[in-house]
């Protein structure tokens, strides 16, 4: 069965205000000039890892975030709770290892309170290698994670122990195996697919996570690893992940995607599903509700930009909280219509994912 084919979109200006044009008021939607509603903040907890995947960190040599420019749970929360106010419904926490940040069950019990703009508890997500889950996990659902996305890109240890130059596999089975055994759905596994390492590990990932009661969402792989090495040679495409897929199972694509950032597929007719992230080949940029905070206080308005709005004086200064909302305006309205991958002017931000926040 040869793959789905996609459309790829980008949001055209808004014309007028009338139709909507980004606001500046305190309180208001987070609106860019493409009309795109910003209602996910991704925030970054630390730079540090337990693994140095090769898709995202160097072995040797990174230069981490100064300790001092690291927010701490207050600042974070100050952010947070300015962002909610003006229309962001969705936390997710990520790095860097979330995990390896010893405030975390405070920083998720003190997230998890904020209120949306409909008065109800922001959704609270996190995205983690699943490395000390198995202990953490209890007191983070308690203190009001709701949702889980664990990596992971290979079954096999000695792959393992290459790709992320640590030879901890077992640790990460282990995390997986408690978030299955959670309350906690509907859960995610991510794998970064890529040529000559996991590509013929594609459907043993995707039954692995069945197995999980998971869904395995596959990545393309991206120029944001901070030694630079990105070769597009290497990367698996979204096609030639769906090609291998639709060799032991029918798909079939589940409509209403909305800002979501994967494509996703039921299996065999469901109601177990399979998804893909394809930024790279299928840009998702017209629908893209996201907005990323660093661990250093930056504002970043897409994975690639090459612009930071820095937020660390304002917290750090006396400003209040219209200032910190003003930031926030300045960067959705610097934002761009899509990532430019795919053009040959294309720069690569110097940071690295794992000082982004993916
Ligand atoms: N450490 C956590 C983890 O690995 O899940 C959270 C941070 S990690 C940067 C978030 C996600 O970004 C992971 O699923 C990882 O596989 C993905 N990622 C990192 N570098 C990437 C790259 N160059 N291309 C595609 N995905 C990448
Ligand atoms: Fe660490 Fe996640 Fe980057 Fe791997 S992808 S090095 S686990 S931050």
């Amino acid at each position: 069965m040869s793959a789905i084919p996609v459309m790829i979109g980008m949001p055209r200006p808004r014309a007028s205000d009338a139709e909507g044009a980004a606001s500046d008021l305190p309180g208001d939607p987070l609106v860019d000039t493409y009309g795109r509603v910003h209602r996910d903040l991704r925030i970054s907890l630390t730079d540090r890892c337990s693994l140095r995947c090769t898709y995202c960190m160097p072995e040797q040599g990174n230069e981490w975030l100064a300790r001092s420019s690291i927010l701490t749970l207050d600042e974070i929360v100050r952010i947070a709770s300015v962002a909610a106010a003006s229309g962001v419904t969705t936390f997710r926490l990520t790095g860097g290892e979330p995990l390896l940040r010893a405030d975390i069950v405070e920083v998720v019990r003190r997230l998890s309170r904020i209120p949306g703009p409909d008065g109800r508890p922001v959704e609270l997500a996190m995205t983690t290698n699943g490395i000390r889950l198995p202990e953490l996990l209890p007191g983070l659902v308690e203190a009001g994670l709701r949702r889980l996305n664990i990596s992971i890109d290979t079954l096999r240890r000695d792959r393992f122990h290459v790709l992320t130059r640590r030879d901890r596999l077992d640790d990460v089975l282990a995390g997986i195996a408690a978030a299955a055994a959670s309350g906690l759905r509907p859960l995610k596994l991510n794998a970064v697919a890529m040529r000559g390492v996991n590509d013929d590990e594609l459907t043993d990932l995707a039954q692995f996570a069945l197995d999980h009661d998971a869904e395995l969402r596959f990545i393309e792989q991206m120029p944001l690893d901070a030694g630079h090495t990105w070769d597009r040679a290497r990367m698996v495409t979204r096609d030639e992940i769906l090609d291998a897929l639709a060799q032991r199972w029918m798909l079939t694509p589940v409509p209403e995607r909305g800002g979501a950032p994967a494509e996703r597929w039921m299996i065999d007719g469901g109601p177990r599903t399979v998804g893909v992230i394809a930024s790279v080949t299928a840009p998702f940029c017209g629908d893209c509700d996201r907005l990323r905070l660093t661990a250093d206080g930056q504002l970043r308005n897409c994975l690639f930009s090459t612009t930071e709005y820095d937020l660390l004086p304002l917290l750090r200064g006396q400003a209040g909280d219209a200032e910190i909302d003003g930031m926030l305006r300045s960067c959705v309205r610097g934002k761009l219509p899509g990532h430019a991958i795919n053009d040959p002017g294309f720069l690569q931000p110097a940071r690295g994912m794992n000082a982004i926040g993916g």
